[in-house]
């Protein structure tokens, strides 16, 4: 029987985190492996425009981004395979990584940068009317609702931004949030405020989605009073925050109360060799940059710990 390679290092998720993580890697001589279970990317390719990613005055779309990052980290050698992560186990110090295909990777170390997704929000009609006028995503979805009425759930920046971007189809946006103020960066709450086509409901949330077929209304009801009453809509899109994409180690890698992995502040999990950076770590400032930097991090502290392990100086 063959003996299965040992990487020096897999790093699963080819977003901002990823990629980076990839770079450094590859520049401090790792034999190193990217598993990504779709295109590299993740959450920022539903990103029309990032306006706070240096070194890009005029902004940039995330596709674009992404697609920099990815050519960077090819050009330096990176390996990567489409996969989807199922699993990881630990066999004496080395991890051997499950794919959803059946095959098996082992390692000496891995960077887990899967990120995060969209939450749901658990009301009757989200599920089944998903694709049919309920969405997580504008970048995808705002064409299909050209010069009509539809609706935003959140108060964040990632609703404040989508429905900024929903404007340039939607006739009119009713933005409803539970809350009587916006969780959002301050610029973007001053540019929904200042937009005639947005309308913000306060202290209120949906009770239901309703509709034949495809979405035709929601159930809202008012926080305060407790009042009830119909809103009709075409589109209901959904931004209450993220859940991050931990199942492959669940009971492996201590996690916080809300699922995000705990580390030290050199990325370093409860599980020696494995580290996390960007969106699926906790208190990490959900931000490409900040995603990037800690990916840099993770990398070169991969690197510390194989040349305890290893004795090879990687530099
Ligand atoms: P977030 O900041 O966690 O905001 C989630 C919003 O959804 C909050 O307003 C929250 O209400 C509301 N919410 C949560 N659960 C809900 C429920 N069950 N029903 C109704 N409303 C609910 O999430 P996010 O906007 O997705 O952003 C995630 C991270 O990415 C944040 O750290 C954010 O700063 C960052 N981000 C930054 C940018 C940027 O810099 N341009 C853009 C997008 C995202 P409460 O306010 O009442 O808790």
């Amino acid at each position: 029987m063959v003996e299965m390679k040992t990487y020096d290092l897999v790093i699963i998720g080819a977003g901002p985190a990823g990629l980076t993580a990839a770079i450094y890697a590859q520049r401090l001589g790792l034999d190193g492996l990217v598993l990504e279970k779709l295109a590299p990317g993740g959450q920022i390719l539903l990103t029309e425009r990032i306006e706070n990613y240096p070194g890009f005055p005029e902004g940039v779309s995330g596709p674009q981004l992404i697609s920099l990052m990815q050519k960077q980290a090819e050009n330096l050698g990176m390996k990567h395979e489409q996969e989807e992560v199922k699993r990881i186990r630990l066999s004496q110090h080395k991890k051997i990584i499950t794919a959803e295909s059946g095959k098996e990777y082992k390692s000496h170390t891995v960077i887990m940068a899967s990120g995060a997704k969209p939450k749901r929000l658990g009301v009757e009609g989200e599920r089944e009317l998903t694709g049919r006028g309920v969405s997580y995503c504008a970048t995808c979805d705002a064409p299909f609702f050209k010069d009509e009425e539809i609706l935003v759930i959140g108060g964040g920046s990632t609703a404040a931004e989508e429905t900024l971007y929903l404007t340039k189809f939607a006739r009119k946006i009713y933005l409803v949030h539970r809350r009587g103020m916006l969780r959002a960066q301050k610029i973007l709450q001053e540019r929904l405020f200042n937009n005639a086509k947005v309308e913000i409901i306060w202290k209120s949330k949906v009770e239901k989605i309703y509709g034949e077929g495809k979405v035709e209304g929601v159930l809202l009801k008012e926080l305060e009073k407790g009042k009830l009453r119909n809103l009709s809509c075409s589109g209901v899109f959904i931004f209450i925050g993220l859940k991050p994409n931990t199942n492959f180690v669940e009971n492996l890698v201590e996690l916080d109360k809300n699922g995000f992995v705990k580390t030290n502040r050199d990325m370093e999990t409860s599980i020696e060799g494995i580290f996390a950076c960007g969106d699926v770590r906790e208190n990490s400032l959900k931000q490409a940059i900040v995603a990037c930097g800690e990916g840099a991090l993770a990398a070169h502290m991969v690197g510390e710990y194989l040349s305890k392990v290893k004795g090879i100086e990687y530099k």
